[in-house]
Formats: C-alpha cells, structure tokens, sequence
C-alpha cells in the first residue's frame, strides 16, 4: 500500500482546489478520495441552471455576504479572492465575464463540463491521483484514515501526513453531499450545527383554486421583505409556494423566523420604485367601475398573476379601497408555513463549527486533518458566493496544510 502525502476527500470545488494548490506548491503524493464515480457532480449540477462562479462585486463587500461568519471568511476571501477565481478559470481556459445582475459566469460557449474537464486534465498533469468510488469511511489512529474502495468492496486505511476533508454540505444528495460524514464527527464529539436547508423555496399555503389557476408564474422586478431584511428581483410563484433569488436570500431570516414556532410574515412589495403617495394618487385617479385587473394593468402595468394574488390574500372589501389596495401593494403580507425539504435546496446552512478548528481550518482534536468547503457550518446568498466560499476555503486549507508540512 502507497500512503499518500496529503489525502484530500471530496471531489468537489473545495477538494480539488485543496489539492491542485498543494500540488501546484511542489507537494508530491497528493490522492483525491472521492465516494462517487466521477468527481464535481454538484458542480456540474450547479452549472444548470446560470453557473455563477463568483460575483463581480468589490472585494470589501464580499466578507458580510457570509453573515456572521465575515470574520472567519476574511482570510480566506484575502488568501483567494473573486479575482484569483476569475484568473484561475483563465487559466484552465475559461473565460468568465460579469452580469448585469454582477454575477460571474463563464462565456457562453464554455459549459461546466468544459471547466471540470480542464481542471481535472490540469490535476492529472500535476501528479494528482483521483481515486472515484472510494468512500471515507472515519479515522484511525493519529492520523489514519479508513477507506472502502467501492470497486471492490474492500477496506483499507492509508496513513497521510495530512488530511483535507471536503465532504459536503447535505443537499442533493444524489451528487454525493449526503452528510452522512457527521456520524463519525460525534463519535468523536466534534460539534456539528444541524444542517438546515438554505437557499431554498418558502412554503405557502394557497387555495386550490389559486394553485389550479395560477400553476408556475413569475413576479418580475418585486421588492421582498422577512423582518428587517429586505431583497429584490424576480420571484416564481410555484404551486407549493414561493422561489428565486429573493427568497433564497430571505432563507436565513425566514429559518430564524420559523424557529419560533409560527409561521414566518413576508411581505411583498410588487411596485417598489414607486412612492407611496404616487402610487396611491395612480389609483384614486382610475376611472370608476374599472375591475380590479384592468386597474392594476392600466394604472400600474400590473398583470396576471397580480390580481389572483390579490384576491387570494386579502378580502374584497381592501381591494376596493384604493388606500387599502395601495398599501397591499406594497406590503403585501404571506404566511410561509416552511422551507422546502433540505435535499432540494441549493446549499445547506449547518455543519463542523468554527470552534472545532483553529484558524488554518485545522481539527483542534486531530491535528493535521483540516476542513474545506460547504462541511463547514457558514452560509451565503446565491450568486457566486457559494462557490467562492468553497474555493477560498479550500485554498486556504492547503495553505494550512502546507504549513503543517512544513513546506
Ligand atoms: C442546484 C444547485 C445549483 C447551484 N448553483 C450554484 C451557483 O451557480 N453558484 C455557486 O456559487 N454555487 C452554486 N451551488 C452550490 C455549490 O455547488 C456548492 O456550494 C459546492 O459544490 C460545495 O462544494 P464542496 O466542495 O464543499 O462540496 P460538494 O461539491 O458537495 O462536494 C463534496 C464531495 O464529497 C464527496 N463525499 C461525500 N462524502 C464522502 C465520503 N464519505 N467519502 C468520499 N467522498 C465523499 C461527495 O461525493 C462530493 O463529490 C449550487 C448547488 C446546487 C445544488
């Protein structure tokens, strides 16, 4: 058996950037453990729909995106930032551009797939060896770890110098991020934050009659408010509820809101850039005996769904109340009784605290194993800067790990 320098496990973004930095440092001997056949299926997966790599935002507004976690992130974000993830991109040969929305995508003609395929060539050029179908199964010993080659079904434990572990969050589970890791970290008595879903639709409850009619349907340009966080852009109304960006950025408030036991108020804001009294003066002047949806249409180019919305939240009485309506408008309350179910979400809030490693990401209880990426308990918002944390973070590991090599 040839034990490796440096295991990384995970095949993912953070993973495989842990172990194409520690190569590119001239480390030798580094293996990629990586339970699935093939390496990068949630990466792959987020490239469906509008790959976001990073954001084109200033560097300084990017550590707040991470919540309370902005401190830890800080390094990480210094250490490997928006722009080191645009050049590295560039330097698979993929170029990237900024969004209108400031999102980082790659050109058009470059899928996903194209990006992994040059990443992985560029780790094989590099001495990276990738192990697919062979699952970590725990540790052993000091430094030990046990894994079970899925080829053939049998175990055997390998005795790196060090250890990256880039398991996961718990979403999507059949790209391999099952968090199914977390039962070997208690055994331990490593404290894990139970994964909740993040980034991920509101449930409401509608009407079979609002459900029949309205289906799939779109709210352009809306403003959305949970408490007082407050985002804007497109929501899709669904059958079971709500999605789109602003939802998803609403996910930690919504999370805290629920936790209290009710349900949690958001409220809609379907004509943002207008001033209340404008608005409200728009429809004190429509002609009487208009409908209601020939209102909203030719007074405030509001079309469907927007009046089944109304009238499934509110009573006829405030529809017919033009200082009731316009504040409807505005503030347009809906009761989200729960988030979707944690696979589907797009990425999970939860997982190894922050306490648990020091500040080179390194296990307090098993020196020279480090950790990277969504295992991590930190969230943020879409747009590029889940990925940029799985990067940053595994970055920053094989930083750690170098040191701890002594390199
Ligand atoms: C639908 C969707 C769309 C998304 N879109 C975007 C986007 O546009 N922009 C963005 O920034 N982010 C996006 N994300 C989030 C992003 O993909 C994740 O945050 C990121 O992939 C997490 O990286 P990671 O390396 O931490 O973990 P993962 O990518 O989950 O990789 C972990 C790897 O570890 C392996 N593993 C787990 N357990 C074991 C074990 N016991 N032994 C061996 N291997 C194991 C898994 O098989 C997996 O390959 C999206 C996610 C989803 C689901």
């Amino acid at each position: 058996m040839q034990h490796p320098t440096v295991a990384i496990i995970g095949g993912g973004p953070a993973g495989l950037l842990a172990a194409q930095r520690l190569a590119e440092a001239g480390v030798t001997g580094v293996a990629v453990y990586e339970a699935q056949a093939t390496p990068g299926r949630k990466f792959l997966v987020a490239g469906h729909g509008g790959f976001n790599l990073t954001n084109g935002e200033p560097a300084a507004a990017f550590p707040p995106r991470y919540g309370a976690r902005h401190g830890e992130f800080n390094p990480f974000l210094a250490h490997f930032g928006p722009d080191d993830l645009r050049r590295w991109a560039a330097d698979l040969g993929i170029a990237t551009y900024v969004g209108s929305s400031g999102r980082v995508f790659p050109l058009e003609e470059h899928k996903p797939a194209h990006l992994l395929r040059a990443w992985l060539q560029h780790l094989a050029a590099l001495g990276v060896q990738l192990h697919t179908r062979h699952r970590w199964l725990g540790f052993e010993g000091e430094r030990g770890i046990r894994l079970r080659n899925e080829h053939t079904n049998q175990e055997f434990s390998v005795q790196p110098q060090a250890t990256v572990l880039a398991l996961g969050g718990a979403s999507w589970a059949k790209t391999g991020s099952d968090g199914s890791w977390t039962a070997e970290f208690q055994r331990l008595g490593i404290e894990c934050a139970r994964f909740e879903p993040a980034n991920c639709g509101a449930e409401v409850t509608w009407s079979g009659f609002f459900r029949e009619k309205v289906g799939r349907a779109p709210l352009k340009n809306i403003g959305l408010r949970c408490g007082t966080v407050e985002t804007r852009g497109e929501v899709l109304l669904t059958d079971y509820g709500l999605e789109g960006t602003p939802v998803y950025a609403l996910t930690p408030a919504v999370r805290a809101a629920l936790q209290t036991g009710s349900p949690a108020l958001l409220h809609l804001n379907l004509k943002p850039d207008l001033a209340p009294p404008a608005l409200l003066a728009r429809l004190q002047q429509a002609r009487a005996g208009r409908s209601l949806p020939e209102v909203l249409r030719q007074t405030l180019n509001l079309g469907p769904p927007v009046p089944t919305l109304l009238r499934e939240l509110a009573t006829p009485a405030q529809l017919q109340n033009p200082v009731e309506l316009a504040k409807l408008l505005q503030h347009l309350p809906l009761s989200v009784t729960g988030l979707r179910p944690l696979d589907e979400a797009i990425s999970t809030a939860g997982g190894v605290l922050f306490r648990e490693v020091n500040p080179h990401l390194m296990l307090h209880r098993r020196p020279g194993t480090f950790l990277a990426g969504e295992m991590l308990d930190w969230e943020a918002p879409t747009g590029g800067y889940l990925l940029q944390g799985c990067f940053s973070t595994g970055a920053w590991a094989a930083r750690g790990v170098q040191q701890w090599l002594g390199l």
